[in-house]
């Protein structure tokens, strides 16, 4: 099979074997041109295909020789289809990772759901023992609940009140002003329900209830706060509400640890180019922004560079987190720092649809978004024939 991106709206419904095979090979290559870190041996990551999840996967993988248990809800291919992405980054990372010496097991399911969590369960206690540190980074749309079977669906909203600012087409480069209406209360809880920290909690009573938590076991999950331009989509937004959610969660969670030394962290990340986050209005027109800046300053990173730069400074500094007033871990403080937000600030009051190719970054943005499906690699033949049907 020949294989060209169908990019449909912020997704693009095929991916590349072999570019996202190129992918995972990059982010190992980037970690392993850092200094190797002493830290987490035995570690699980849910949400481990894509992203930040892939991202700390391969960080600890490679980072640290920890052995690793991925969880992820991806699709193999079929007769007439690709498989996703993070199927691919899976098998790419699993066959890397199995070279190494290092274990690499993998389970493909609904994270929320209790069938999953006690397969989990089995396959921890035959190949890692105990875990030291448990990653907790899923993005999704829905989670049925586990006890009452209730389906709730994430919602991308204001709250409080309608909400207007510029937002640009990806595909077209059009800026243009767009209006999201405000969120009912139904749909705030709903999200926090999805993207709160409910099942994270689950998760940790679980694995601790079954006796699979180390001494001083760390856990984390994934935030985002970003500047003033995108907090009423986001910070103070639904998904900021189950935000929220998700820091009282790190504070149940660490009490109930308590007998393990274990500590759970919400760390804050930088704003970029996943499958989650493009679909987010508002975000790609800031990132593609920030990107330009962060490039010119030198400080830009990827996925992986963040996530290298996370494990260091949480095992690097004698066991000691440094964290900010409320404990979060502050990942995105290159984005952040005032000097890179000025001139962001600066960039977005003159953004237009003529003024994005020299204020903007789209193309950087662009290229990030074909290689989470495994295309725009330089050194990767587009034009082979290749196999679609990956195994895993
Ligand atoms: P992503 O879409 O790349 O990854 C999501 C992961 O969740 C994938 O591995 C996917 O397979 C998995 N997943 C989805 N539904 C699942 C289910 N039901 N069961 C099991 N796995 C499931 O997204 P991402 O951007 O890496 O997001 C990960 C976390 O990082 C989220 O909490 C997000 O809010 C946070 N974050 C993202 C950004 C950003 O800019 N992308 C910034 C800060 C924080």
């Amino acid at each position: 099979m020949i294989i060209k991106p169908k990019i449909r709206g912020f997704i693009c419904t095929t991916a590349h074997p072999e570019g996202c095979a190129e992918s995972v090979r990059r982010q190992i290559a980037a970690v392993q041109a850092r200094k190797p870190v002493t830290g987490a041996k035995k570690v699980l990551v849910i949400g481990a295909s894509t992203g930040y999840g892939l991202a700390s996967r391969i960080a600890a993988a490679f980072g640290m020789g920890a052995d690793t248990i991925g969880l992820f809800f991806e699709r193999p291919a079929t007769d007439d289809r690709t498989a996703t992405a993070g199927w691919y980054n899976t098998a790419a990372f699993e066959k890397a990772a199995r070279e190494a010496g290092l274990v690499a097991e993998s389970l493909n399911g609904d994270a929320f759901s209790q069938a999953i969590k006690e397969e989990a369960v089995r396959l921890i206690r035959e190949k890692l023992g105990k875990v030291d540190m448990v990653v907790y980074s899923v993005a999704a749309p829905r989670r049925t609940d586990p006890v009452t079977g209730e389906v709730y669906g994430s919602v991308l909203k204001p709250i409080g009140q309608s909400f207007s600012n510029k937002s640009v087409n990806v595909q077209n480069g059009v800026v243009n002003e767009v209006t999201m209406e405000p969120a009912s209360d139904e749909e705030i809880r709903q999200t926090i329900k999805v993207m709160g920290g409910e099942d994270w909690i689950l998760w940790m009573q679980l694995l601790a209830q079954e006796g699979l938590v180390a001494d001083n076991v760390i856990t984390l999950a994934y935030s985002y706060i970003g500047p003033e331009v995108t907090h009423a989509i986001y910070k103070e937004g639904t998904i900021g509400r189950a935000k929220e959610d998700l820091e009282v969660a790190a504070r149940q969670i660490t009490a109930e640890l308590a007998p393990y030394g274990g500590r759970a962290y919400v760390s804050v990340n930088k704003a970029l180019v996943t499958q989650a986050s493009s679909a987010i209005p508002v975000v790609p027109l800031y990132i593609s922004l920030l990107y330009k800046q962060m490039k010119a300053q030198g400080t830009h990173e990827g996925c992986i560079e963040q996530m290298a730069r996370m494990m260091e400074r949480i095992y690097g500094a004698g066991g000691e987190v440094v964290t900010d007033a409320e404990g979060r871990i502050r990942m995105d403080d290159w984005e952040m720092d005032e000097g890179i937000q000025a001139e962001v600030n600066k960039a977005w009051s003159a953004i237009t649809t003529e003024t994005l190719p020299e204020l903007g970054d789209l193309e950087g943005y662009r290229q990030d978004f074909l290689q989470l499906f495994g295309f725009g690699f330089d050194n990767v033949d587009y034009e082979a024939d290749v196999n679609p049907n990956v195994q895993l």
